[in-house]
């Protein structure tokens, strides 16, 4: 995320744990959010743990002056957040207390807001198919009864979600009068191995933070306007995306993302240096192998590499530390195949470039403008 955060010309930010409660009046999260949020006390001053990013965002907005020529402005925070739950709904990583976004708020004028959405959604669609979610479901939720913003802005705002997922060529869902108050918002939601529906990115237009806040920056015409935020996550929760991940891949992970890549299996110990000195070779080209220099049998070595589902398995007997070769048995597959150090690495890093291809398309269709285009 943080790669593709180049391309899409995000600054990351950092903003504090804990805020005086006088914010939290002001954001409305206080009268609105109170049982959900964390207090302490210091110097008899009451703080709030944060249990969101998007009020301390408007502070850095607010922290000079802004001209129209330096919109949109995107903000990107992994801070990490802490909301209350009662304990009887917690649940595994996708339900927790504290738990962190690849959050991130774009103040842009209304006139931007098609362009900007097009954005998060190609990075969106771009992001899930990496992963391998291809089941999307994708709703737009348009203006409730109760709202703030002129119906003008509203039109402006909901023509340019509805064109941006026209031009997305892939089915919706209107609700209509599901919007929230503040705003339109477009939601994302992917089915788990159990075919529950998760919702993970998310899409929000707000004309209200910045109106509470009173966010301005100043025109073309030298006078000052109100910029629109949009609230976006593409991950949403760190912790609920990989509690989704962990069932979607069944535990077995694509090379890429494995937290152990390979695992090497020395023979005999008279095999352990050759082994250990490969594995500093990979690590130093920045993947994650161990070894597994147990007294232990061979075949029971690869069977529980195996069973702890790690992409591969790296067998070396006399025969593999003469010709500087490695027996390479892949997950789920019977045979093995004996490779040379060099395959081997030309084959660890050809699967491990596959995040990096992304984010190159990202940029490439950036510099070719082409962002918004059907994906
Ligand atoms: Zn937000």
């Amino acid at each position: 995320m943080r790669d593709l955060y180049v391309p899409y010309e995000y600054s990351e930010v950092i903003t504090p744990q804990i805020m005086d409660v006088s914010l939290w009046h002001k954001s409305g999260h206080y009268e609105n959010y109170r049982e959900n949020m964390y207090f302490t006390e210091v110097d008899e001053r009451q703080f709030a743990v944060k249990p969101m990013n998007c009020p301390g965002h408007t502070y850095i907005f607010a922290s000079q002056r802004r001209s129209y020529r330096e919109l949109p402005l995107r903000l990107a925070d992994f801070g990490r957040l802490h909301r209350y739950e009662k304990s009887g709904v917690t649940a595994g990583l996708t339900r927790v207390r504290t738990f962190c976004q690849d959050d991130a708020h774009i103040f842009c004028m209304p006139e931007q807001i098609e362009a900007e959405i097009s954005k998060v959604l190609q990075m969106i669609v771009a992001t899930y198919e990496l992963f391998g979610f291809g089941d999307v479901k994708f709703f737009l939720s348009t203006r409730p009864e109760k709202r703030v913003g002129s119906d003008a802005l509203w039109d402006e705002a909901e023509s340019a979600l509805r064109s941006v997922l026209d031009k997305l060529g892939r089915p919706y869902k209107l609700n209509p009068g599901d919007g929230a108050f503040y705003g339109p918002k477009i939601d994302f939601l992917v089915p788990d191995a159990l075919k529950r529906e998760h919702q993970l990115a998310t899409i929000q237009l707000d004309f209200n933070l910045p109106e509470r806040f009173d966010l301005s920056y100043i025109g073309s015409d030298n006078s000052p306007k109100r910029p629109v935020m949009v609230h976006r996550a593409v991950f949403g929760s760190l912790e609920r995306f990989i509690g989704l991940l962990i069932e979607h891949f069944a535990g077995a992970f694509p090379f890429w993302l494995a937290p152990v890549q390979a695992r090497i299996v020395p023979i005999k110990d008279s095999h352990n240096d050759y082994c250990r000195s490969f594995i500093q070779t990979l690590k130093a080209k920045g993947l994650r192998v161990e070894i597994d220099d147990r007294n232990e049998s061979m075949g029971l070595k690869t069977r529980e590499a195996q069973m702890a589902k790690i992409p591969f398995a790296l067998v070396a007997g006399d025969r593999e530390m003469q010709g500087n070769q490695f027996a390479v048995r892949k997950y789920g597959e019977k045979e093995s195949k004996v490779m040379t150090q060099d395959e081997i690495i030309a084959l660890f890093q050809g699967l491990n470039d596959l995040p990096n291809e992304t984010v190159r398309k990202a940029q490439q269709s950036m510099n070719a403008g082409t962002v918004g285009a059907k994906i």
